[in-house]
């Protein structure tokens, strides 16, 4: 890989905001209009893919596959991780990877709310997963130790509402961030959610000014000669090969 800065832009495939709405509106609109804008800037994404929209979506997931980005696993139904038993962990696990499988090789997984305990990685590893962003850099469980694990560990950057600020303070943010920085979306965010009862930071600028901030970001960071990659790109050669195949 080159000194450029790379960039993996990531979806979280699910609900509406959960686990305030859990309507379907960002799959059924919002998600057309950030495939489109992921096609004119021909960018590969990673989408962190929920059984639940693979179930009741499968066109969609198609489309994400088609068009050449990633697909990454997120759980079946969108419950915290911290919340289950080992038995209902190991069930979402099997049961997201035999699914999302079906459409596509997956071996990039990243928990819902971004919480995955630490004793569940062998869970992971089991089920042939090979990278994990479950963890946050702006998250404190981040900074406590974790047991080591083969997997490849790639924490989120930033919380997806940070693009939607205005630019001058977006970009002051995005710019003290260390690489790999790893962005992340979701697709009800292009949905016009302002109106609704959603906490502030839900629904606060989307819609399509949130679509034109995700535009701004990116040519923001094609000026700083990013290098947009999908996660799985960040694994070892070897892995590399593993999962092309
Ligand atoms: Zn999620």
């Amino acid at each position: 890989m080159t000194d450029r800065i790379a960039v993996c832009l990531t979806v979280d495939v699910e609900p509406d905001c959960p686990p305030y709405l859990w309507t379907w509106r960002g799959i059924d609109e919002g998600m057309p209009r950030l495939l489109d804008l992921l096609d004119d800037e021909q960018l590969p994404g990673t989408f962190f893919t929920t059984g639940g929209v693979a179930a009741r979506s499968p066109t969609v997931v198609r489309d994400i596959v088609r068009r050449g980005h990633e697909l990454g696993c997120h759980g079946v139904t969108h419950t915290a991780f911290d919340t289950m038993d080992r038995a209902a962990a190991e069930r979402e696990i099997v049961d997201s990877a035999a699914l999302l499988r079906t459409f596509a090789p997956v071996v990039s997984f990243r928990a819902p709310y971004l919480r995955f305990p630490g004793g569940l990685l062998p869970l992971l590893e089991q089920s042939g997963f090979r990278l994990d962003s479950s963890q946050a850099k702006y998250k404190r469980a981040y900074y406590q130790p974790s047991p080591a694990t083969p997997l490849v560990r790639v924490p989120a950057s930033v919380t997806s509402s940070v693009l939607r600020l205005p630019r001058v303070v977006r970009r002051a943010y995005l710019a003290a961030l260390a690489a790999p920085l790893v962005l992340f979306v979701h697709p009800w965010e292009f949905v016009d959610l302002r109106h609704t009862d959603l906490r502030l930071d839900c629904r606060f600028r989307t819609g399509d000014v949130a679509l034109r901030c995700l535009a701004s970001v990116i040519a923001d960071l094609k000026r700083r000669g990013a290098l947009f990659v999908r996660m799985r790109d960040l694994l070892p050669p070897a892995h590399a090969t593993d999962a092309a195949a």
